[in-house]
């Protein structure tokens, strides 16, 4: 097939039909905001993410024939999740709460490749990415007309709002180019900005990751920095306050399809941050096995529990946390001996006092222990 009408209208219909009811193409000239992230990378908001800032990634980033010397159009697409509760007390960020969508997005990116060699007769030169890629994908999509970039960073649609991922599939042939988006409708709103719990979002449209609550539970390996903990609440994998705020996310239409790996698993949804604590590394893998939660690993994941835990105050986390102080992880120990500082009380000054009279042998987690006891004992 050589008409490049036709194939277009076919690939964004089988694209709808994969699970992607946002569809958009562009061409592959650098992206607009190319210089700004290159700024944004030197100020070191990207933390500690040094693929963000590498040469590789830079160069590739400024131009799309970097990745793919024969693109010719770049498929920019986006498949909904569900939004995220307004009310306060989630723990697990929207997009995570069942599968991983690296895997059931990439499946389907494969599969609209298929499709277009199949009805072309032919290899198609391709690379596809969701979130993996040196790609500005919020600018690519913009350019593809699939929404603008709002104050508060993420690609906002007026149907779908934010809470949808973005994938993107470079092609090495010709197809019909969609209108950029140009219009922006945030217009004087700052609700993200002010709801932000670390300030993050130090002005419109520019985000210091390296505070981000999704940084710090998800990407983040060391111990957090302690005045950031409690503007961590009870987030343990993720934050949706930015996205929970938005106008855009409040009125949806109510039959947005939405692919049945992203719905919200059962036991994900109403998190018993006791038992969680509890996870062996075996109970980890298992229960995270197709999940994106198994990125932060165990000792993430139960360094940002043990915070939570402090942050809520919970006696009954007690017993718990002084458990976990013999764990074989440092983060976890440093983690568990806060927040038994936080907890405060009898029982949780005993085992850190307990804890204070073994040979620790890490520095971090003994300066932990011994901060703890002292706030409880001062
Ligand atoms: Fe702030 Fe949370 Fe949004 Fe990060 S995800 S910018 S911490 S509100
Ligand atoms: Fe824009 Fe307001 Fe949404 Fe922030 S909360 S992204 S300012 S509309």
């Amino acid at each position: 097939m050589r008409d490049k009408k036709e194939l277009t209208r076919k690939v964004k219909q089988e694209a709808n039909r994969l699970g992607f009811p946002l569809v958009g193409i562009t061409t592959p000239e650098s992206p607009e905001h190319f210089d700004f992230y290159q700024e944004w990378c030197a100020a070191g908001f990207h933390g500690t993410m040094g693929w963000m800032a590498s040469k590789r990634a830079s160069e590739r980033r400024s131009d799309p024939k970097n990745i793919l010397p024969e693109c010719e159009s770049i498929l920019m697409l986006g498949s909904p999740y569900p939004s995220p509760s307004p009310t306060a007390g989630e723990k697990i960020a929207a997009y995570a709460g069942n599968q991983d969508y690296h895997e059931i997005l990439g499946e389907r990116l494969q599969r609209l490749v298929h499709f277009l060699e199949e009805t072309l007769g032919e290899a198609v030169p391709n690379r596809w990415y969701t979130d993996t890629g040196p790609v500005l994908e919020r600018d690519l999509a913009q350019r593809a007309g699939l929404g603008w970039i709002g104050k508060n960073t993420t690609l906002i649609n007026k149907e779908f709002g934010s809470t949808f991922f973005l994938a993107e599939i470079l092609l090495g042939i010709k197809l019909d180019p969609d209108p950029p988006f140009l219009s922006q409708h945030c217009g004087t709103c700052t609700r993200c900005l002010d709801a932000c719990p670390t300030g993050s979002l130090i002005a419109p449209y520019t985000l210091d990751a390296s505070r981000c609550i999704s940084y710090l539970t998800i990407e983040y390996r060391e111990m957090i920095p302690l005045e950031l903990r409690h503007l961590l609440g009870d987030w343990i994998f993720g934050c949706d306050i930015c996205q929970q705020v938005c106008p855009w996310n409040q009125q949806k239409p109510e039959d947005i399809e939405i692919l049945d790996g992203f719905f919200p698993r059962e036991e994900l949804s109403n998190i018993d941050l006791v038992e969680e604590m509890k996870l062996s590394q075996d109970a980890f893998s298992a229960k995270f096995k197709n999940s994106p939660i198994k990125r932060a690993k165990r000792k993430g994941y139960l360094r940002n529990i043990a915070i939570a835990l402090g942050n809520q105050k919970s006696k009954a986390a007690v017993s718990v946390l002084a458990a976990v102080l013999q764990d074989q992880e440092p983060l976890i120990r440093g983690h568990a001996a806060w927040a038994l500082g936080e907890i405060g009380g009898e029982k949780a000054q005993k085992s850190l006092a307990d804890a204070a009279f073994q040979d620790e042998k890490n520095p971090q987690v003994k300066e932990e222990i011994l901060r703890a006891l002292n706030n409880l004992t001062k």
